[in-house]
């Protein structure tokens, strides 16, 4: 039984390679919108905030004015990196997004100044 391969395997040529490929980049769905949860849909208010002093073992966030009553609320925070962000009005009438405006520092002075 003899074989003969002479021609050109079709098969051969239908391995080749095209950059035509349909549909490989997937295009991105605006359907797909990122949530996040640090996201501020709390209304902002500014506060400053002063560095632990005295008795005072924590930081001291006194807001601006409140979206909700108007006043100013007073907060406090073990760090200074946990005086912002989402908390519960003072006035117990919702929560606002405190951002950092002004920080007071160098109070205490217990620290060594060689
Ligand atoms: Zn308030």
């Amino acid at each position: 039984m003899t074989r003969h391969s002479e021609g050109p395997d079709p098969r051969a040529h239908a391995s080749s390679r095209h950059h035509s490929e349909p549909a490989a980049i997937v295009p991105r769905q605006p359907t797909g919108a990122r949530r996040s949860r640090t996201m501020r849909r709390h209304p902002v208010v500014y506060a400053s905030v002063s560095e632990p002093c005295g008795t005072r073992s924590r930081w001291l966030v006194v807001t601006s004015a409140c979206p909700a009553c108007g006043g100013r609320h007073v907060h406090y925070a073990a760090a200074l990196a946990a005086a912002g962000g989402a908390r519960r009005a003072g006035c117990g009438r919702g929560i606002y997004w405190i951002a950092v405006a002004r920080v007071y520092r160098g109070v205490l002075g217990i620290e060594d100044a060689a």
